[in-house]
């Protein structure tokens, strides 16, 4: 039987990078995947896949939009869809094949297979081909992520009723889809598929869209993917759906209780992700879960079992690879007997629209609630003189801090590049640094980060020299 220092099941960006770091600080590190290839939800059928097609279908529709004003002429735009989705499949075998590497690089020994607790000490190995290893672990890092979620009356058949995961893997251009679900995943498959000419309807239960974001992200947002062609209708509880055949169909009813339905080529539930344990076998371990599912963890994300930990998506919180990621370091440097740190606050939310959305810290809506008081800087990127030469004019970036010491409380934007630009914003925040010096530092002009500098600058206090 095998022996290993640190064993990870699961490959995405929580278990690859947990298993490179083990293997990194020496010590002899399994990792075990059920799927052929590594990268988890993450690299095959989240991320990356999405951001291929928002990045193509963004080029599209920017060239039918303001190509003409750039004073761009063709005569024939179209939209070859096999291209579309092959080259989106090339992005991911890329990156999986850039993980291959990374593991023989680090000499990590992968399985192929599921990976099943026998007790806390031993786990089996069924590879697709029914063949069985047994392998015993010092310890065990639990990175086995998250599945769609959905709600009562709506069961998800992969046929006409349909997740991410079966969108990204669409053979032709629907005419028609239904969208449940106003939140991250179903605003960025809504501006796929409704840049493609597909029409998109967008079914949301919250008052807003992007609803765990600051409220002026999400009104915004509404605004802006409405001119664009996007049907939303909000306050609408979603309370059944059915496989027509060709067409599927959804009910729906709003507070006051009118009830309507409608009808599309395909129904996209987008209602969030839950955690996934299956076939783990948890059941042969003293590793416990929580009402919600999620494996169990304390503040050194480590299970009920001394030498088990759990990371990323299958622990809950923000469902994000970039915070798998962060606990993965963690874990194996704590295991390492290091000091790590990981502050939940301070993980970037980002939305990739076109504007983007992306937001750090606390929300207007939450530090009225705690009744906390701030100073508010926000200047518009139609004042922007690099987003005028782009015309790319829409949105804004919000800034709050703390009125008494300046301290940054919370960074929103809306805007082009927001997915970059939150990275400053992130800094400021986590070295506590105040508004007055984050806008008395240097912005290249002209750049969209000097709407950051604008906003900083109000916060702390002073007029914008630009309105
Ligand atoms: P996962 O990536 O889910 O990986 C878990 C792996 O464990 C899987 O490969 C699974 O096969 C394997 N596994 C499970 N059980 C076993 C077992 N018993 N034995 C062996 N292997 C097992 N996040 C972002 O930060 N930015 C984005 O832009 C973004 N876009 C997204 C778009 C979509 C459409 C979706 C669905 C998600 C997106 N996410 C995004 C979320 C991101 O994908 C997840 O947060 C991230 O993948 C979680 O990583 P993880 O390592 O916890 O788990």
């Amino acid at each position: 039987m095998e022996e290993f220092d640190i064993t990870v099941i699961g490959s995405g960006p929580g278990g690859y990078v947990a298993a490179i770091r083990s293997a990194q600080l020496g010590y002899k590190t399994a990792l075990i995947e059920k799927y052929s290839a590594l990268g988890g939800t993450c690299t095959n059928v989240g991320c990356i896949p999405t951001k291929a097609l928002l990045d193509t279908t963004h080029h599209y529709a920017d060239a039918l939009k303001h190509f003409e004003n750039h004073g761009i002429e063709f005569s024939d735009l179209h939209l070859n869809f096999e291209q579309v989705f092959k080259r989106k499949a090339d992005v991911v075998t890329k990156n999986t094949q850039g993980l291959d590497f990374l593991m023989r690089k680090n000499k990590i020994k992968v399985f192929q297979g599921t990976g099943t607790f026998l007790n806390n000490e031993s786990m089996r190995i069924i590879s697709a081909e029914q063949q069985e290893t047994i392998i015993r672990s010092g310890k065990f890092i639990i990175a086995t992520g998250s599945k769609p979620a959905t709600i009562p009356g709506v069961t998800i058949d992969k046929k006409r009723i349909i997740t991410s995961t079966e969108a990204l893997a669409m053979q032709e251009k629907p005419k028609s889809i239904i969208i449940i679900g106003g939140g991250v995943i179903g605003v960025e498959m809504a501006s796929i598929f409704n840049r493609i000419g597909t029409k998109v309807t967008i079914l949301e239960y919250a008052d807003n869209l992007i609803a765990a974001m600051d409220q002026e992200l999400g009104t915004t947002l509404t605004k802006i993917l409405i001119k664009e062609g996007i049907e939303i209708k909000l306050q609408q509880a979603v309370y059944k759906a059915e496989n027509l055949g060709d067409k599927a169909k959804v009910y729906f009813k709003n507070k006051q209780g009118t009830e309507q339905d409608l009808i599309a080529d395909y129904i996209l539930v987008a209602v969030g992700r839950k955690p996934y344990v299956n076939g783990l076998g948890l059941e042969n371990t003293n590793v416990e879960l929580n009402a919600n599912g999620t494996v169990r963890v304390n503040d050194q994300i480590q299970t009920t079992v001394s030498n088990i930990f759990a990371i990323g998506d299958v622990i809950g919180g923000a469902m994000l690879a970039h915070k798998a990621e962060e606990e993965a370091i963690f874990v194996v440097e704590r295991i390492d007997g290091q000091k790590p740190h990981i502050n939940y606050d301070r993980i970037p939310s980002v939305v990739y629209t076109w504007p983007e959305v992306a937001s750090v810290g606390a929300t207007e809506e939450e530090l009225k609630k705690r009744e906390v008081r701030y100073n508010l800087g926000k200047f518009p990127f139609a004042v922007n003189a690099r987003a005028r030469a782009g015309m790319e004019t829409d949105g804004f970036v919000k800034v709050l801090s703390d009125p008494k010491y300046g301290e940054l409380l919370g960074v929103h934007i809306i805007g082009a590049r927001a997915a970059d630009l939150i990275a400053q914003a992130v800094v400021g925040l986590e070295y506590e640094v105040t508004a007055k010096d984050m806008a008395s530092i240097c912005y290249a002009h002209p750049t969209y980060s000097e709407v950051l500098k604008e906003a900083y600058t109000m916060a702390s206090g002073r007029p914008s020299v630009n309105i």
